[in-house]
């Protein structure tokens, strides 16, 4: 049995995705899209918190958004204000114990929390707590939060969320809510992307635009790196709760994670693609006939690359978008079956031609020497990768799944011996710069992250934390 999500794709993998709704009379359900149209940011497990202004409601379960909910789960989910979230394991086991929202009942009342993102001083702060007596629920760097709001000393919740955070370094955006209000806060650095809108009057926030279209909602802004939203019967009230810093917005949303139809940090992630195949055509040239994307985050990228270069595009490579969580694998092998049960050549198309693979990322390399294989085996006469990032050489701490720096194939070989693993007649990446002029920087004055291809780790991270990460390097 295979889990495709994991042992099959050789990708990073998205964090989480986080929702809310406030004073809506349908606040469940309008929270279920929001999640079934962030769906691609997890997949393990997601959750809804509800509150009727008296008491919160919780159903949390394993798997898809649209397997956990069901009729009763709605029932369940009573009031006007609700919360969710869809997650991808980035810190703590994979678990029940560990989706999110997580509900707690603590000295200022019920309170719940969805996070995107990741601590980088969780382990450390929640050392010293279990130290201080505090008993943990789940491994989720996320409880370290209420941890510390329950612990505050102040007297409103606004508050305590803000010296609890002030305790904390690294990602997070979050979403609380409490019985009569719920309470959006981006990190300092603004890592991962906030967005927030209006439905019929009410507001909704999303960790990515395409939510809103879903539900026909309309895009006001993001929440700002650093501040805090309030939502209550006294209306929206916004505070920066943090003193400026210089922005780290993750360029991996833009790159690969978030959807195309999306906006986040000011810019349309489909624009940004675009541009990234347009430079990748003008700096990594390749004389072929067709430009062929691998589906589905490749193909904004491969767009740009063949009207830059003048290259017909074409879908040389179907994706089944109905894979299954796990697939029984056949008892006799059967080549290529592995990368076939999500992706499957045109051979008519491929046959005797020249082809441009364009990718968004090569991880380990494991899954492209597959794909250029099986183009191959389809009939093309010669296969170019072009990829359009720089070589991924180092880790993600702020709330991304990657592997370990030893297993990231860029970390350790030049392109040359990358092109030869992958068996491909020639291989070209993006450069840096271009990347950041893809998705908008100006330079000199780069608002985002981009440690997975440069080592260069915008927090630092405290001893203990770089205990765990040596592990991972
Ligand atoms: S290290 Fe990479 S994936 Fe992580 S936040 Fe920075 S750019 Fe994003």
């Amino acid at each position: 049995m295979i889990t495709p999500g994991k042992a099959m794709d050789d990708k990073f993998h998205d964090e989480c995705g986080v929702f809310g709704v406030f004073k809506h009379a349908d606040a469940a359900r309008i929270n279920y899209l929001g999640l079934y149209a962030l769906q691609h940011r997890g997949q393990e497990s997601a959750g809804i918190v509800s509150s009727d202004g008296h008491q919160l409601f919780v159903e949390k379960g394993m798997g898809h958004v649209a397997d956990i909910f069901q009729e009763p789960s709605f029932e369940k989910l009573k009031g006007d204000m609700a919360i969710g979230h869809t997650r991808y394991s980035t810190a703590g086991e994979s678990s029940l114990q560990n989706a999110q929202p997580i509900k707690v009942a603590c000295s200022k009342g019920e309170l719940a929390l969805c996070h995107n993102g990741n601590l980088v001083n969780a382990l450390e702060v929640r050392q010293r707590l279990e130290n201080e007596g505090s008993i943990f629920q789940s491994t989720s760097d996320s409880e370290v939060i209420l941890h510390l709001i329950a612990r505050s000393q102040k007297s409103t919740i606004e508050e305590a969320i803000q010296e609890a955070l002030s305790q904390l370094a690294g990602a997070y955006s979050l979403i609380f809510l409490t019985k009569d209000k719920m309470i959006a806060v981006r990190d300092p650095r603004g890592f991962r992307p906030l967005c927030f809108g209006w439905l019929d009057g009410s507001p909704v926030i999303g960790s990515e635009t395409c939510a809103f279209d879903l539900i026909d909602a309309t895009f006001e802004r993001e929440v700002e790196p650093g501040e805090m939203v309030i939502f209550s019967e006294q209306g929206v009230e916004c505070r920066k709760i943090f003193p400026a810093v210089e922005h780290s917005y993750c360029i991996f949303e833009h790159v690969y994670f978030s959807r195309p139809d999306s906006e986040i940090f000011g810019r349309s992630v489909y624009q940004s693609r675009y541009l990234l195949g347009k430079y990748l055509a003008q700096e990594q040239p390749a004389g072929a006939d067709i430009v062929v994307p691998v589906p589905d985050s490749g193909v904004a990228a491969a767009i740009g690359f063949s009207k830059e270069s003048g290259i017909q595009f074409e879908f040389g490579l179907i994706r089944n978008h109905y894979v299954g969580r796990t697939f029984i694998e056949p008892k006799q092998s059967i080549r290529h079956f592995g990368v076939r049960i999500k992706l499957n050549p045109v051979a008519d198309l491929l046959r005797g031609k020249r082809v441009v693979l364009v990718d968004d990322s090569l991880v380990r390399g494991t899954t492209s020497r597959k794909i250029v294989k099986m183009v191959r085996a389809a009939g093309a006469t010669e296969v170019h990768v072009r990829i359009s990032c720089p070589p991924t050489v180092s880790p993600c701490f702020y709330g991304v799944d990657t592997p370990t720096k030893r297993e990231l194939i860029a970390s350790s070989h030049s392109v040359e011996e990358i092109c030869k693993y992958i068996e491909a007649d020639s291989l070209g990446y993006l450069s840096h710069k271009s990347m950041l002029r893809a998705c908008g920087d100006i330079e000199g004055q780069s608002h985002f992250c981009s440690a997975c291809y440069t080592g260069k780790y915008p927090v630092e991270f405290p001893e203990s934390t770089l205990v765990e990460i040596s592990s991972r390097v």
